[in-house]
């Protein structure tokens, strides 16, 4: 069978024409028709000759320019490069997720995820479904990658999620759409499902940041962390963004594929987020730099457990937390296979879960649809 994946010199030619055409730069997709020639510089800094596909006299970032984000100095210490070492080890027998499935990823097995050792993405583009303070005017720099490690019998982004739809690429791969983002103007890079990718994407940064990245880093991640994975991605992320699915153990077990741990490991990995970058508040420029910004997907029939979920976050987080509570639930994938979540959320229902936010006493709620 002839491989579809494209060469490394396809790739970067691909990437140097999309920036040059300013476009998005979804994965295998044609290339628009474009009529500028994007041009190829050597990075300064850079630790290999990997030419840069920065087009002359775009602007580097959309961002403070006095900003640099802690992967930066952690890179120029060899830190940044030891951690993710130490990740890619625990792919021996994985245990980077609380599946703790043993798969022996390095060898070429595929764990619980779907994930191999082999880097699989989606798609990357500026983002503008984000959160306000996170899009700005450039868009937010997302990574989509292939796999999950949750997943989830709604998750509307199954063909990736479950599927493993995308395509391979390598770590200066990785590196060179990070930077590509950056050129096209996005404020931030936004990691999406990162967890089973967690040793790429921190080899991926540490070849970006010698080629010049400069982006905060935004951790757009299910919650379902690891304790012991988490201090490693400190200093890393500038900006955590967990969702907070299930207060009820049950719910996660039925929904998510037997994830039980899901609302103990997840708050667990809340208050390290927390310790880590704060609380989450905007800059002058209006975006965010750090912090921790929370999703809450209301499900119907209270599946999701809403008022366990915003009385937790009430009693063990600061009261200003950031608090993004969506109201978009429609069944995907699987849903109409479980009555409980065969319809959308009723508009009582979604007045019911900012009632119980607002009385646990959060006040920095930003209430989607409500
Ligand atoms: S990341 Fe994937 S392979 Fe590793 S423990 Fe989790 S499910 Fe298993």
């Amino acid at each position: 069978m002839p491989s579809t994946r494209p060469s490394r010199k396809q790739f970067l030619a691909h990437c140097a024409q999309l920036a040059a055409c300013g476009g998005l730069a979804l994965l295998g997709s044609p290339l628009a028709a474009c009529h500028r020639q994007g041009t190829r510089t050597a990075t300064p800094g850079s630790r290999n000759a990997e030419p840069d596909i920065r087009p002359a006299g775009r602007p580097r970032a959309g961002i403070d320019p006095d900003f640099e984000p802690g992967y930066v100095s952690l890179h120029r210490s060899g830190e940044l490069k030891r951690r993710g070492d130490e990740l890619w080890a625990r792919m021996a027998r994985c245990r980077l997720c609380p599946r703790e499935c043993g798969t022996a990823r390095l060898a070429g097995a595929k764990g619980e995820c779907g994930a191999s050792a082999d880097l699989r993405i989606a798609s990357y583009h500026p983002h503008f479904g984000e959160e306000r303070s996170l899009v700005g005017r450039g868009g937010s720099g997302t990574v989509f990658f292939s796999h999950c490690n949750l997943r989830c019998v709604f998750c509307i982004n199954w063909p990736i999620n479950h599927d493993g739809q995308g395509e391979n690429h390598d770590i200066e791969e990785l590196a060179t759409m990070m930077l590509h983002l950056q050129d096209q103007g996005c404020h931030n890079i936004n990691v999406v499902t990162p967890t089973h990718y967690a040793a790429h994407i921190l080899r991926g940064l540490d070849r970006a940041a010698a080629r010049g990245l400069r982006l905060p880093v935004v951790y757009n991640t299910s919650g379902w962390e690891r304790a012991d994975v988490l201090p490693l991605l400190d200093g890393v992320v500038d900006i955590y963004l967990p969702d907070f699915k299930y207060s009820d153990p049950a719910m996660a077990h039925r929904y998510s594929s037997g994830a039980r741990s899901y609302p103990e490991v997840t708050s667990g990995a809340l208050v390290e987020m927390q310790r880590q970058v704060g609380t989450a508040r905007p800059a002058a420029d209006g975006l965010m730099y750090r912090g921790l910004m929370i999703r809450h997907l209301v499900l119907p029939n209270d599946v999701s457990g809403t008022k366990g979920v915003v009385e937790w976050i009430a009693q063990h987080l600061p009261l200003d937390t950031y608090v993004n509570l969506m109201s978009q639930y429609r069944p995907a994938h699987r849903a109409r296979e479980f009555p409980a979540l065969a319809r959308a959320i009723t508009r009582r229902e979604f007045e019911l879960a900012v009632q119980w936010a607002r009385q646990a006493g959060l006040t920095r709620l930003d209430i989607q649809g409500g």
